[in-house]
């Protein structure tokens, strides 16, 4: 008889894992609290326009194309992908905007013109961050860390000098001992944000993250993100897979020191030889299983750090902004205190860098003729709720803020529609840790690697986790990546790096 395996949420990480059972021969049942699949990959039409209020950058492409290699298919050719040249748009408070192209030849003159010497710099930069990225993606992130040999292998030896002096130092510390302009400094080092970190405590590995804006690229599923949950659904259709919508789990049942089941809302107990939990880890754990079985309670949380919690303002906007690129990043000046009112102080920034999406450059149906739609992404502490005017009057911040650094002037009167989506709503639609919005615990170094929380239950048997709580981490690619790592566990599979066809 066919193994019955059944997934809790049907987030992208969950529906990957899903996808990978079907192929090895489960039965799969998901079951997800909300009316659709996605997760976090979630959009909402308002007045003809569809706002998106998830994820909009694809980055690192490969992993995509080795997990769609899965299933013998190509994740560039279903997506239909288109790579942004330049890749976004950067404005500044005190300055005047500039365009990050992509590639390093091009950008090079970029950073030459704020800083003598930087261009070089910026060369050799980018090649370190190539070989970190690299070494990270093949030795660590497809690893569960079950042998020594899968971590101390010869290329991490090799590079272990380089590799050490980049987890000790922080990246704000790295980046600045080699560009002076605040603005360069900026630049290679905000996504930390996105990792649910600040560069003044990250470790400086994560320069990696300057190789996908200078090398491998930005990318874009040319009919959107949402795109990704619907193929991501179609990939798995010749398979045993069945979604189960509007349908909260309420409890894992145990029996016998294992999980056997779960219990949803409505009380009806559906039973199966595994269980995987795609929900927020730490809601998993100290809401749905019981209080004797949790490997990682309350008290273990109160240890970890939650990613940040964001604000998101979306907007329908009169006429053209001709100014935008698709993706846009606005810096303040107050770089650290804007990090230090989010990872230290928990309050909300009084000086605040934004991200700004206006997807309708890439796909103009989003909105009806004549008009843009844009999102505004501010990053919260974790933790902090917002009334619903103090969320109201931080969007209109948020607004004000970005308008007058692209300078348009009349954005308040050619507004015809508007919503916000903030730490309550992450809560109340995901069940989120502390409100945060991403998924899983920040990456500072002791959460991330071999310190993170790992994918399978330590006190039951047949209870797994996957997405981006658990390894590797935060972020669609990681998403893919663990559903891998997680079936490894399943499987009993110990090897590390990506699966190929024939493992499943
Ligand atoms: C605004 C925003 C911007 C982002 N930008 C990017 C980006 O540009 N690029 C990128 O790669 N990543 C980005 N991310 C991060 C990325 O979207 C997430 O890391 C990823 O989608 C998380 O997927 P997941 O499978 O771990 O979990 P989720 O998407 O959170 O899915 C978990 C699912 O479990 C369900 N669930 C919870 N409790 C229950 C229950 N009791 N019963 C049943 N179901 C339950 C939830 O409803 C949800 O559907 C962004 C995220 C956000 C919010």
């Amino acid at each position: 008889m066919k193994k019955r395996a059944i997934i809790i949420g049907a987030g992208y990480g969950g529906m990957a894992l899903a996808n990978i059972l079907g192929k090895a021969g489960y039965r799969v049942d998901v079951y997800e609290k909300n009316s659709e699949a996605g997760g976090r990959i979630h959009a909402v039409k308002q007045d003809g326009f569809t706002f998106d209020l998830g994820p909009s950058w694809y980055l690192m492409p490969e992993v995509f194309e080795d997990y769609y290699s899965l299933f013998g298919e190509s994740a560039s050719k279903r997506l239909d992908l288109v790579r942004f040249s330049p890749g976004y748009k950067v404005y500044f408070e005190n300055h005047d905007s500039l365009l990050v192209q992509g590639d390093v030849e091009s950008d090079k003159a970029t950073f030459e013109a704020i800083e003598a010497g930087a261009g070089e710099k910026l060369q050799r930069y980018v090649d370190d961050a190539t070989l970190a990225y690299e070494l990270s993606v093949r030795q660590f992130l497809y690893n569960n860390f079950l042998r020594i040999r899968d971590v101390v292998t010869w290329p991490v030896l090799r590079n272990a000098p380089k590799m050490l002096r980049l987890v000790a130092k922080t990246l704000d510390g790295y980046v600045s001992r080699k560009f002076r302009d605040k603005r360069l400094q900026q630049l290679l080092e905000y996504h930390m944000v996105f990792l649910g970190t600040s560069p003044f405590a990250a470790p400086a590995i994560y320069t990696l993250m300057s190789h996908l804006d200078y090398r491998s690229g930005v990318y874009y599923p040319r009919r959107g993100m949402l795109s990704l949950v619907e193929d991501m659904e179609r990939l798995g259709r010749g398979y045993d897979i069945s979604y189960h919508y509007d349908a909260p789990v309420a409890e894992i049942v145990v029996e016998s020191g294992a999980a056997v089941g779960i219990k949803l809302r409505d009380g009806t107990i559906e039973r199966a030889d595994i269980i995987v939990s795609n929900a927020d880890m730490q809601f998993t754990e100290t809401q749905l299983v019981p209080d004797r079985y949790q490997s990682f309670p309350k008290t273990y949380w109160e240890k970890r750090e939650p990613g940040p919690g964001a604000l998101l303002v979306s907007i329908g906007v009169k006429g053209e902004l001709p100014d935008l690129l698709h993706h846009n990043l606005y810096f303040v000046d107050k770089w650290r205190e804007n990090f230090a009112a989010i990872y230290d102080d928990a309050t909300i920034p009084e000086y605040a860098s934004v991200y700004v999406c206006n997807p309708t450059k890439t796909d103009p149906r989003l909105a009806p003729d004549g008009h843009e739609n844009l999102f505004i992404l501010m990053p919260l502490p974790s933790g902090v709720e917002l009334s619903a005017a103090e969320q109201e009057q931080l969007a209109d911040r948020a607004i004000a803020t970005f308008a007058q650094a692209a300078s348009i002037e009349d954005i308040e009167e050619r507004i015809v529609t508007r919503m916000t989506f903030g730490p309550k709503e992450f809560q109340d639609r995901y069940n989120a840790w502390q409100f945060n919005a991403f998924g899983g615990e920040s990456h500072i170094l002791r959460q991330s690697v071999i310190f993170r929380t790992p994918n399978k239950s330590k006190k039951l048997k047949n209870l797994y986790y996957v997405g981006a709580g658990t390894l590797p981490g935060i972020g669609l690619p990681m998403c893919l990546i663990g559903a891998q790592l997680t079936y490894k566990q399943i499987a009993g599979n110990r090897t590390a790096g990506p699966l190929g066809e024939e493992d499943i």
